[in-house]
C-alpha cells in the first residue's frame, strides 16, 4: 500500500526542514505503509529547490517536481494529483498548518472501507485577522447558497483520498481551479476531522486580503451561474420599471405640459442605469474571460526539472 503526500511549496525554505522531519517521523512509524513525498516547487524565489534536492539525496521517498515559474497552489496541487502514484493520496501544506500527526487516524478511517476521503476542518480561526474571518464566513454562506458545490466552512485542502477519488479530480481538468469546490462537487463519502487552527511554523503566508478576495470571486464564478441569473433578473425588472415610468411621463406631459423641470431626476436615472449596466457588463465579462482561458487549453503547469521519471504534464 503506497501513500503519496503532495506538498505544494512556494518560498518555503524555512518551513520545509521542520515539515520534512515531522512527516518522515510519522511515515517511519506507519511501518505497514510505503510512502512517497511529492514536493511541488511552485517557482520559488528562495532556496526551496536546493532544500528539496537535499531531501531527495538522502531519502528515496522524497521526490520533487519543479515548475518553470510560479503557477499558484491550485496548479501545484493538480500537478501532484496527476503525478502521484499512491493508493492513498493527501495534499499537505509545507508550513505545518496541516498536522502530520493526523495521518495515522486518517488512514484508519479509509481502511475501514466506510469512506473515500478523510478531510480536515479548522474549528477555530485563532490568530487570523477579524475582518478576514468575517469575510471568509460570508463567502462560505454565499457560495453554498448559490452553487451546487458543497463547500465546508474552515475546510482545509489537507485530505487523504482513495485512488478513485484522485482519478475523479484528475478528470476535472478545468484551467481555473477551485479545489474546495471540486472536492465538494465530485461527491464521494467524506469523513470530516475537526482540529484547532495551528499557526505556520516559519516563513510568511502567501495570501493577503485582496488575493483571497479575488480567489473567492473566482470560486463563485467557477461553480455558480447565480450572478448571471441575477443580472438577467435585474434586466427584466428594470425594463418593467422603465415601461411604467415611460407611461407616467408620457401621460403627465400630455396633461400638465411640464417640459423643463426634472433635470436632477433625469441625471440620477442616467447615472444609476449607467452604473448598473457597467456592473452587469463586468459580471458577464468575468464569465467570458473564464471561457476564453478555458478554450485556449493551455497547460496547467510546466516543469523545469524533476527527479521523477515519467513526469506527466497536463
Ligand atoms: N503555495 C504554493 N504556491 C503559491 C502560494 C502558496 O504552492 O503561489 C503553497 C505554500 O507553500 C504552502 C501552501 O501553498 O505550502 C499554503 O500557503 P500559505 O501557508 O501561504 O497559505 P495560508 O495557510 O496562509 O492560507
Ligand atoms: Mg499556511
Amino acid at each position: 500500500m503506497l501513500i503519496s503526500l503532495i506538498v505544494p511549496c512556494y518560498n518555503e525554505e524555512e518551513a520545509l526542514p521542520f515539515f520534512y522531519e515531522a512527516v518522515a517521523k510519522v511515515a517511519d512509524e506507519m511501518k505497514e505503509y510505503e510512502f512517497e513525498f511529492l514536493f511541488v516547487n511552485d517557482g520559488s524565489k528562495d532556496k526551496t529547490l536546493a532544500v528539496l534536492k537535499g531531501f531527495a539525496e538522502k531519502d528515496p521517498r522524497a521526490t520533487y517536481l519543479s515548475f518553470s515559474r510560479n503557477f499558484g497552489k491550485e496548479a501545484a496541487m493538480y500537478a501532484g494529483f496527476c503525478n502521484a502514484k499512491g493508493d492513498y493520496v493527501a495534499v499537505m501544506d509545507a508550513d505545518m498548518q496541516d498536522p502530520p500527526s493526523l495521518l495515522p487516524e486518517m488512514v484508519r478511517y479509509l481502511e475501514s472501507g466506510e469512506y473515500d476521503s478523510v478531510a480536515t476542518r479548522r474549528v477555530t480561526r485563532k490568530g487570523e485577522p477579524k475582518l478576514r474571518s468575517a469575510f471568509a464566513r460570508l463567502f462560505y454562506k454565499i457560495i453554498n447558497k448559490i452553487s451546487d458545490a458543497d463547500v465546508v466552512d474552515g475546510a482545509r485542502d489537507f485530505r487523504l483520498m482513495t485512488r478513485p477519488m484522485v482519478d475523479a479530480i484528475v478528470s476535472m481538468s478545468e484551467i481555473s481551479r477551485f479545489s474546495k469546490g471540486i472536492f465538494g462537487w465530485i461527491g464521494f463519502r467524506t469523513k470530516w476531522l475537526p482540529f484547532e487552527n495551528v499557526e505556520r511554523v516559519a516563513g510568511k503566508t502567501k495570501w493577503n486580503f485582496s488575493k483571497l478576495f479575488r480567489y473567492s470571486i473566482d470560486g463563485i464564478v467557477d461553480f455558480s451561474d447565480a450572478p448571471l441569473n441575477f443580472v438577467s433578473g435585474l434586466g427584466v425588472f428594470m425594463t418593467a420599471v422603465s415601461f411604467i415610468a415611460l407611461l407616467f411621463v408620457f401621460i403627465r406631459a400630455l396633461v400638465v405640459q411640464d417640459p423643463v423641470a426634472g433635470w436632477p431626476s433625469t441625471i440620477c436615472i442616467i447615472l444609476f442605469l449607467g452604473g448598473l449596466q457597467l456592473l452587469c457588463l463586468g459580471i458577464i465579462g468575468k464569465y467570458l474571460s473564464k471561457t476564453y482561458r478555458e478554450v485556449k487549453r493551455r497547460p496547467h503547469y510546466l516543469i523545469g526539472e524533476s527527479n521523477r521519471k515519467d513526469v506527466i504534464i497536463k
